[in-house]
């Protein structure tokens, strides 16, 4: 029997919500305001509120999130920012946008998350903010990272963009930490896959720290701190009010498509034993693990990527995120990195394969990926 099991499938959650959806779009087409407004004021509180943060921004995109946020934190030309090399490339695009050069640091190979012992050696005098991805919806280990930043006076800027919900436990608090709660400052992505999606692209900035925010709030519009008074050159980087309202409808189910999630991660942990694929391992320290991706790591790339051909004979869908590190992109090639420089994002990047994962997927179906893994395996 072949079932057909797409990468991602979030049509049953929209399924759903539409009423709710469609009346809530409904209110801004009579309301006639589409460009932030009431609806997007109302979604930055429910979202401030989410994240245990005093403020959210919201913003046209994850990536026009990552560069206020730098911005505002005083990022600029001629400053050195510390991310990981395997990332989405929107990470080390904000980054550039602000003149600042990217610096990378190797990662953890049972997270693929940045490995923290190695930030020391890359932090110069130029160094102005770490920039931690919580990959795949793993937080970084955030205690290590706030402690370094805060030793040598340099910003911290969370890639949460696939991170709604994460939660992570803070052992100095004995608190769940959310992203951006450790005095910085978050960036959520609502790009449409994600584990809150808009209609269309959608961002947000979130964080406690004042000054920051209003920066922020500044830079999205114009630089305008007030109608017709721009104080800062800013950006057209504004939320919708469509996109907003959807956003609300969608929020308060966020934790429950993330434990539904974590049900088919915690199967495919288990199924995956009687296979050579080898899940990433989630840290002591994650208490909530938003699961946005599910990740495993082959023996070897001509095993992972004869697996995924086989899957995709088989009516499964499967991805690679990230195959090849940003130091190793052709855009990328003035920042002065090899191959080889970043040995564990490079082995990740060639043995890595991502299964399906959705609230929806049923334990039926992720029992016929693991057995179709085994076939592979077999044959
Ligand atoms: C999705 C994503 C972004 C960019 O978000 P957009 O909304 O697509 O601009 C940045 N970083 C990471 C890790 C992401 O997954």
């Amino acid at each position: 029997m072949k079932m057909k099991i797409p990468f991602v499938d979030l049509q049953p959650e929209h399924r759903l919500l539409r009423r709710e959806i469609d009346g809530a779009i409904g209110t801004v087409i009579d309301n006639g305001q589409f460009v932030l407004g009431e609806q997007v004021e109302e979604f930055e509180s429910a979202f401030a509120a989410y994240c245990d943060s005093r403020f959210c921004v919201g913003v046209s995109s994850g990536t026009a999130a990552l560069h206020l946020a730098l911005l505002a934190s005083g990022v600029g030309r001629g400053d050195e920012v510390i991310t990981v090399p395997n990332t989405f490339v929107a990470t080390v695009e904000a980054i550039i946008y602000t003149g600042a050069t990217p610096v990378f640091v190797d990662v953890d190979s049972r997270t693929a998350n940045m490995d923290v012992g190695k930030i020391g050696v890359t932090i110069s005098s130029k160094t102005k903010a770490i920039v931690p991805v919580h990959l795949y919806g793993q937080f970084a280990d955030m205690l290590p990272i706030a402690s370094i930043a805060e030793a040598n006076g340099i910003s911290v800027i969370e890639d949460a963009c696939q991170a709604h919900g994460a939660g992570y436990a803070d052992s100095k608090t004995f608190r769940i930490a959310r992203p951006g709660s450790f005095n910085n400052i978050a960036c959520f992505s609502f790009y449409p896959s994600k584990n809150l999606g808009a209609f269309g692209d959608g961002g947000a900035i979130v964080t406690s720290n004042e000054s920051l925010y209003d920066m922020a709030v500044w830079l999205r519009n114009h630089g305008q701190v007030e109608k017709n008074h721009s104080h800062f050159v800013g950006f057209n980087y504004r939320l919708d009010s469509l996109q907003a309202s959807v956003l609300s409808v969608k929020l308060p189910h966020v934790n429950g498509w993330n434990g539904q999630r974590q049900t088919v991660a915690d199967l495919y942990d288990t199924l995956l034993l009687s296979t050579k694929l080898e899940p990433l391992e989630t840290m002591h320290y994650v208490q909530y693990h938003s699961h946005h991706l599910y990740v495993a790591v082959a023996p070897t790339q001509s095993y992972r990527d004869g697996l995924r051909t086989h899957l995709s004979g088989k009516g499964i869908s499967t991805g690679i995120h990230y195959p090849i590190p940003i130091h190793m992109q052709r855009g990328f090639s003035s920042l002065g990195y090899k191959a080889g420089d970043f040995p564990v994002a490079e082995k990740l990047g060639i043995t890595i394969i991502s299964l399906p994962i959705y609230p929806s997927l049923s334990e039926e179906q992720v029992k016929y990926v693991v057995s179709s893994i085994r076939e592979f395996e077999n044959d």
